[in-house]
């Protein structure tokens, strides 16, 4: 029998736990009877820096059953992506594999029998891919779906569609954990570390309560993280584009030989004043996108812990 953890970051959720601690008790509940996960299978909430009363509920929620839930509190936020491995490296000696579910439980509950029975067939990983988001607004459905396209050009190898629901074996946990970035991406990381793995359905419900925890920027963020950190390609487009731009001005060289010969009169002010723009947008693009990079650098060379832990409800 399968000791399962869930573990569910919490960013301001104080208006959605104590409905989805009801509903993962009563998933926990069916799973045991059935004999799907062991008795002492438990849910780890991690607390991501809230400033509202998520602490406290997880606190209650802990005390009025130990062994069901249990609470890791952050001592900031740090954001979604290091709240899961700070989530799953704690519950990664207590379980034999690990679910990562968001706290407003949108996606499909239904799923995690699903994966559990795969785990005991033999998988390491299983993703979680939203077959049905309807229930997502649209500009978010579309702009997620432009970015798993545009990382799959960028040669990123990513499961299509899915987030960061999914199972992970213990194997895969101790693996994950010799990963040292800083900048993490684990949809990016996870499909390279290997082991079998396969994928469940997974219906998007709406937001039980409260508001998306993701603003744009932490949003942003992910999508450039995801694709910086896993892909150089647009460091090699840059040396492409500026090989076509010499090519340009040779162009435009001959062009001006060619024109002092003919005796043509040169009055290009608005085009030399065009050329100066276009160049100067060019090189500071150049230089953002290397930016990009050696920012990353930067993070990494200074091998900063991911998460402070301030307290572990056990
Ligand atoms: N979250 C977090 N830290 C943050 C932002 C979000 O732990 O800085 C959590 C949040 O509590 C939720 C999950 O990440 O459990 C996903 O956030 P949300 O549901 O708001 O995102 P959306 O579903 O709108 O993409
Ligand atoms: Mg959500």
């Amino acid at each position: 029998m399968t000791r399962l953890a869930i573990v569910s970051p919490c960013y301001n959720e104080e208006a959605v736990l104590d409905s989805s601690a009801r509903r993962l008790d009563a998933l926990f509940d069916r799973m045991t009877s059935d004999g799907l996960i062991a008795p002492d299978s438990f849910v780890l909430f991690v607390n991501d820096g809230s400033r509202d009363s998520t602490w406290e509920i997880i606190s209650r929620l802990h005390k009025a059953n130990p062994h069901r839930f249990k609470g890791l509190d952050l001592a900031r936020n740090v954001g979604h992506q290091n709240a899961i491995m700070a989530g799953m490296m704690t519950a990664r000696d207590m379980a034999d594999a690990v679910i990562t579910i968001d706290a407003d439980l949108q996606d499909d509950l239904d799923a995690i029998p699903r994966m559990v029975e795969a785990f005991a067939e033999g998988y390491d990983v299983v993703y979680g891919v939203k077959v049905e988001r309807t229930a997502d607004p649209v500009l978010k459905r579309l702009s997620a779906q432009a970015f798993y396209r545009l990382q799959e050009k960028m040669g990123v190898k990513a499961i299509y569609n899915h987030a960061d629901f999914r199972l992970l074996s213990r194997r895969v946990l101790d693996e994950l954990s010799r990963y040292r970035e800083k900048n993490l991406y684990l949809r990016g990381i996870i499909p390279q570390i290997g082991f079998p793995s396969t994928t469940v359905d997974d219906v998007i419900s709406p937001r039980q309560a409260g508001k998306s925890k993701y603003s744009l920027s932490k949003m942003l963020s992910l999508a450039l993280d995801g694709i910086t950190s896993f892909s150089v390609k647009p460091l090699y487009a840059i040396l492409y584009i500026g090989l076509i731009f010499i090519l340009i001005s040779l162009g435009i060289g001959v062009y001006v030989i060619y024109s002092l010969f003919a005796h043509t009169a040169v009055h290009g002010w608005a085009s030399l004043m065009l050329s100066v723009w276009l160049v100067g947008g060019f090189i500071l693009i150049s230089l953002g996108a290397v930016g990009l990079y050696v920012g990353k650098i930067y993070q990494e060379v200074k091998d900063r812990p991911l998460y402070h832990i301030g307290q572990f409800l056990d």
